[in-house]
């Protein structure tokens, strides 16, 4: 089997003063992309019809050479083509918008220090281990993990914080990597324990996540006490975006950490379909704050990445109440009850552990139902 994967890696550059000339060259791609709006516009004033493509590529390389448009140079020519070929996509779509009749507006000119990002394709960039050389200045990146595969382009952006980021689009062949185990396992989401898994490992969610709440909290008091439009209430603006910017960030790492050692370990996983809103309403905030659903998204596309099949099992199975020995069903069973006796069976049983082997039994039915459902479709 021959698959190819399309991933993003997505690295944060150290800060430095060297960031300056980064900040510039974000600064005159947006000047440029103000210019290939001008000409566009100017010359359906002129002519009544669409510049194309290579006329505007033809024409902004003329005007790299004029002097009064030098410092047009501190950005690499590939960054430029990708800018005039985002142009003549927009483009593109207005009039195709156009056509069908759709409501719509032409591309607009942006404010210069608005303006995110560039992008290169194979030229103009080279990485060596950490540092990132573009043009002729080098850049250090927080390395979080191995680049592989192929890069077919490399973005630097910059956020409102004024940090940089570099984003490498690879495609990876994933053919060699694919082993299948044919392990199966069922996940239980709880709130004592943040996932248990029906091999007998429990995953518990990082204290951070707690600390970190703290932090937020005192930071958003601290910028409601300051006054508006003061200099300070800006800092403390700026300060509560950074830290929840670093919590949701570390959340994220977190899962994808864990979605993928699951989906690597196992080639079937059995979840509940969980129905998010109605568990906020019975158990409050701390449920979103675990984020269930940002981490079943995560475990997904994961599972797509590592060939695992995701089973969401319909969300009124009661995976807690069967006993896992006998299928007795425990109708009294109550939420605060961390382990319970089966009346069938006498057996002892730990809630969310029961519940994890359950799902994992009943997933594999939903999937036999289903891949018979597929075979005879076919
Ligand atoms: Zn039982």
């Amino acid at each position: 089997m021959n698959k190819q994967i399309r991933k993003t890696y997505q690295f944060k550059l150290y800060q430095s003063k060297k960031l300056s000339s980064l900040h510039d060259q974000v600064n005159v791609s947006g000047i440029i992309w103000n210019h290939c709006i001008a000409l566009h516009k100017r010359y359906y004033r002129l002519f009544g019809k669409s510049l194309n493509v290579y006329q505007l590529q033809k024409h902004i390389t003329k005007l790299k050479k004029h002097e009064k448009h030098a410092f047009w140079k501190l950005v690499p020519s590939q960054a430029i083509q990708d800018i005039t070929s985002r142009v003549d996509k927009a483009y593109a779509k207005f009039f195709d918008d156009l056509k069908r009749k759709q409501r719509t507006s032409p591309p607009k000119f942006k404010a210069v220090r608005r303006y995110k990002s560039f992008t290169l394709k194979q030229a103009g960039w080279k990485l060596d281990s950490n540092i990132l050389t573009i043009g002729k200045r080098s850049f250090k990146l927080f390395l979080s993990r191995e680049l592989k595969g192929t890069v077919k382009t490399v973005t630097i952006k910059r956020n409102s914080l004024g940090e940089f980021f570099v984003y490498f689009s690879v495609i990876e062949d994933a053919s060699q990597s694919i082993f299948k185990s044919g392990k199966s396992a069922g996940l239980d989401f709880g709130l004592k324990t943040f996932l248990t898994v029906s091999d007998g490992s429990e995953i518990h969610s990082p204290e951070f996540f707690k600390t970190n709440l703290g932090l937020i909290q005192q930071a958003s008091r601290g910028l409601s006490s300051k006054k508006k439009g003061s200099n300070n209430r800006v800092k403390a603006r700026l300060h509560l975006a950074r830290v929840h910017d670093k919590t949701l960030n570390q959340r994220k790492d977190f899962f994808f950490k864990q979605a993928k050692e699951l989906t690597q370990k196992f080639d079937y996983i059995s979840i509940e379909d969980l129905n998010v809103s109605a568990m906020s309403k019975l158990w409050g905030r701390k449920i979103s704050d675990l984020a269930f659903s940002e981490f079943v998204h995560i475990l997904e596309s994961q599972g797509q990445k590592y060939f695992c099949e995701i089973t969401k099992v319909g969300r009124f199975y009661p995976s807690s109440k069967i006993c896992f020995e006998c299928g007795n069903v425990n109708k009294e069973l109550r939420l605060e009850q961390r382990t319970w006796t089966c009346p069938g069976c006498n057996s002892l049983l730990h809630r969310d552990k029961n519940a994890s082997l359950n799902l994992d039994r009943e997933g594999e039915r939903v999937r036999t139902l289903t891949h018979k459902g597929d075979e005879t479709a076919a």
